[in-house]
């Protein structure tokens, strides 16, 4: 009886903590919700942002990366790749690199522990932040912890805790080379709780645009749950080019366990912007990038003026020939 007692408090324990992180991007538990579950999430400064590069007159110098040990080639025995339900993350193990960033403003030098991507179900929607309120498809998180803490988990615990690195992706006609490592190993990483080495090797670097001098920069949080407020954000202006086959084979993972009976796509995994509520945003470039594609239509497709064109100059068409 006491057992069974005992066990009854270990199953109810376990059922809250399973709840309590049960969160997710849409529905009951989404983001709009977050905050209910974990008050960190309704904070002041959070994260993503709509980046507007017009409305931040000056430009900041805030002097180059010193990135190490990104230009290395990895060994297969530095990374994990998983799928945790929510996205799909290669983990820095240890003894690897260790990777690190510094400068570019940075007051400290930061180590990698993992990095992961945001993407849509469709092309015009896909990346956390925005630019003049238009997501680029896709949007990569390098997740990096401070040096003075020593691990991630003591990290967590202090506001300078986090420097993440942004990099949005837009979608060209070339796969990309590094991406494709990572994408090749994708079947064993269908479902949710997978886990798999790193099978092929790459250079960390190759995932960050060429142009690593633009970029703004901010203080956030981090864009899941608990939200906590201890990021400071850069997020480079120049995306890097991913193939349609790239970004698709993306939309095929699971959001769901083998043992489970459905079969969610795992996609639109992005946190809707917050506002700046008094934040400074600086930049250290004058004009502006944005994404190819432009907001989503009515039917989440994109809505370009070029595709409307299209469009109407096809139907005009039609009519005339119904006329005829
Ligand atoms: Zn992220």
């Amino acid at each position: 009886m006491l057992v069974s007692g005992v066990l009854l408090v270990l199953v109810s324990c376990f059922s809250r903590d399973v709840r309590a992180a049960d969160w997710s991007y849409t529905g009951a538990h989404g983001a709009d919700h977050w905050k209910d579950m974990f008050s960190t999430c309704g904070g002041k400064k959070q994260s993503p942002i709509d980046i507007q590069p017009a409305k931040i007159k000056d430009k900041s110098e805030l002097g180059a990366f010193t990135l190490g040990a990104y230009d290395v080639e990895s060994s297969p025995s530095w990374y994990q790749l998983i799928n945790n339900g929510h996205t799909i993350q290669l983990n820095v193990l240890e003894g690897a690199g260790p990777l690190t960033v510094g400068g570019g403003g940075l007051k400290d030098t930061y180590i990698l522990a993992q990095f992961h991507m945001h993407w849509g179900s469709v092309d015009c929607k896909g990346s956390e932040h925005t630019v003049d309120g238009m997501h680029f498809p896709m949007e990569l998180h390098l997740v990096h912890y401070n040096s003075r803490y020593g691990n991630l988990s003591a990290a967590l615990q202090k506001s300078d805790g986090l420097a993440v690195l942004g990099v949005m992706a837009e979608v060209g006609t070339k796969s990309h080379v590094a991406l494709d490592k990572l994408i090749r190993q994708y079947s064993d990483l269908k479902y949710s709780d997978s886990k798999v080495p790193m099978g092929g090797t790459f250079k960390m670097i190759d995932l960050l645009p060429t142009n690593r001098f633009d970029f703004i920069r901010y203080n956030g949080s981090l864009t899941t749950p608990k939200c906590l407020e201890i990021v400071t954000w850069t997020v480079f202006r120049e995306p890097i080019v991913i193939s349609k086959t790239q970004l698709n084979a993306l939309r095929a993972f699971s959001h769901n366990t083998a043992n489970e009976n459905t079969d969610t796509p795992l996609e639109d995994n992005f946190r809707p912007t917050l506002p700046l509520s008094g934040r400074i945003v600086l930049k250290t470039y004058t004009g502006t990038t944005k994404p190819l594609s432009k907001t989503c239509g009515a039917a989440g497709q994109n809505s370009s003026p070029m595709v409307y064109g299209v469009f109407f100059t096809v139907v005009v068409a039609w009519k005339s020939f119904r006329l005829l």
